[in-house]
């Protein structure tokens, strides 16, 4: 039998092993609940190490240029994409992911790293002569030491929408993975030991106060953080009571609303593929599907699609568990408060699938099946908070404008999508929806690089997206310089 191993903290290039005092959770696999890991709850020296290798990193790194910063990402890039398959199988280990979508996950994160080679060519400043013999130019300057807070729904992704464009701007950077997936990420460091300088990333385990410790640092100037709407809100607090630099993105409640010209067989597809994928564990997932008018066909489509995925790995109709025994309580509470409370009709039942009951008798872990339940009113919990899981609230609405109504009633605002084969019907969805991320025809409408990445409401805290051309702003502040050489002109206003 193996031992389970104790998890190290990755600082100036190295595993450091936690003090043997340091308090310990297990990290289980979603698909039998075995431990497979203890991760350390860092201690605030622990935490110290990190941000001081960082920060002993950052002169050279920072002075070095765009273009050699950008040729150190390019050969990260190599290099994780020789390792794209060791890393799919340990987010499929720690998280439950299929395979495929756990290849997914990596290859998303992998764009942003090529997205961030390319910063010599984005980032540099403008120059201007503003008056005569007086030129203006600003340069972006980078922040120093950054940190990142992560969810466990992206182990690869997530810190990656933040990892190489922080780098790529001359910063140097503390992670803290999550502290259910923090295995990928520990290995990803390992890897990019072999490229990176010591002390350009570093990793330090732990839960929420380990988080608390990075954002109170007082040598750490900017906290990119993803994750629940309630601790999005709590950091964003935290770290701008401190006057840091902070983007906090929250939780979701994603709405796709379907229009009577809608192509059916495609939108039940797509429309099933954005409730059920990763669980239901994306921060861009169908959780609420508006019908305008009776549409019986579609409702019967999606129930029935959703009804043929089985628990697995592997395969075009597999779906995995979710993260944990705490995720699996929570999500079936929410489908008997909606069923008993709300007196919503369950079209699908999830708690009862024979596929995921039998494959969680027969194995452990914490399968569940996908939900359908369709409501009476958009009051009911299931509308309104954010589920996290396999489960689709449906609501029939009278017209375009009331499933807006609905949709911008939402305290949420990450993604929302209409299905329609009209141009027109899209552009007066698009005009009037309060979700920041839409999609006309794409249930899981992510914003691919350059165009950037988040929310607004409570699904946003701070100011600014997370990737794309937002995230050079974030990472750095421009510097100004205004000179002035040689005789001085008469016309000149600087003189
Ligand atoms: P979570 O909020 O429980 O944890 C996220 C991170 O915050 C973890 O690293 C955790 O250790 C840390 N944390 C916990 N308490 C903290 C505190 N007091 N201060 C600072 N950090 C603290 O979220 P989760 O369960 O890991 O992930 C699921 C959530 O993330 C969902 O709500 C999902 O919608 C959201 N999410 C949002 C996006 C987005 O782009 N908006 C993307 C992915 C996930």
């Amino acid at each position: 039998m193996t031992a389970i191993p104790t998890l190290a903290n990755f600082i100036d290039n190295a595993f450091v092993a936690a003090d043997a005092s340091t308090e310990t959770l297990a990290v289980t696999t979603p698909h039998t609940g075995a431990v497979i890991a203890h991760v350390p709850l860092s201690s605030a020296s622990e935490v110290d190490a990190a941000v001081r290798s960082a920060k002993q990193a950052f002169p050279s790194w920072s002075q070095q240029t765009f273009k050699a910063r950008a040729s150190v990402l390019l050969r990260l890039l190599t290099l994780l994409q020789a390792h794209a398959s060791e890393l799919a199988e340990l987010i499929v280990r720690e998280h439950g992911k299929t395979l495929a979508e756990a290849h997914g996950d990596v290859a998303k994160g992998l764009e942003t790293l090529e997205y961030a080679a390319s910063l010599p060519q984005l980032a540099s400043g403008h120059v201007q002569q503003v008056s005569g013999g007086v030129t203006c130019r600003d340069e972006r300057i980078p922040l120093g030491v950054v940190c990142g807070i992560v969810p466990f729904n992206f182990p690869l992704m997530v810190p990656f929408w933040t990892i190489p464009l922080a780098l790529g701007m001359g910063n140097t950077y503390v992670l803290k993975p999550s502290e259910k997936c923090p295995l990928t990420m520990l290995r990803v460091a390992e890897l990019a030991s072999q490229v990176l300088p010591p002390g350009v990333l570093n990793l330090v385990n732990g839960g929420g106060r380990v988080a608390e410790l990075l954002v109170d640092h007082a040598d750490v100037r900017a906290v990119a953080f993803v994750g629940s709407s309630g601790v999005a809100k709590k950091v964003h607090q935290r770290a701008s009571a401190q006057g840091k630099r902070v983007v906090a993105l929250g939780g979701a409640k994603n709405h796709l609303v379907a229009l009577p010209d809608c192509d059916v067989e495609m939108a039940a597809r797509d429309i099933v593929v954005s409730f059920t994928g990763c669980a239901g564990q994306r921060c861009m997932a169908a959780s609420v599907l508006l019908v305008v008018g009776e549409q019986p066909e579609l409702l019967r489509r999606v129930v029935e699609r959703a009804a043929q995925l089985v628990p697995g790995s592997s395969g075009s109709l597999a779906m995995g568990p979710v993260i944990d025994q705490a995720a699996h309580d929570r999500i079936t509470q929410a489908i008997t408060h909606a069923a008993q409370t709300d007196q919503a009709t369950v079209l699908l039942d999830g708690r009862t699938s024979t596929a995921f009951t039998a494959q969680q008798a027969e194995h452990g872990g914490f399968w569940l099946g996908p939900t359908v339940l369709q409501h009476s009113g958009s009051a009911d919990q299931a509308m309104r908070q954010e589920i996290f899981g396999p489960v689709l609230s449906v609501l029939q609405c009278r017209d375009l404008d009331h499933a807006l109504e609905v949709e911008n009633s939402s305290m949420h605002g990450n993604a929302a999508c209409v299905y329609t084969r009209s141009g027109a019907l899209a552009e007066y969805f698009e005009r009037r929806v309060g979700a920041a991320m839409v999609g006309v025809n794409v249930g899981v409408p992510v914003p691919r690089e350059p165009f950037s990445f988040g929310g607004t409401g409570e699904s946003r805290f701070g100011y600014g997206d997370i990737t794309g051309d937002a995230a050079i702003e974030f990472f750095s502040f421009r510097r100004k310089v205004t000179t002035k050489w040689g005789e001085p002109s008469e016309k000149s206003w600087m003189s």
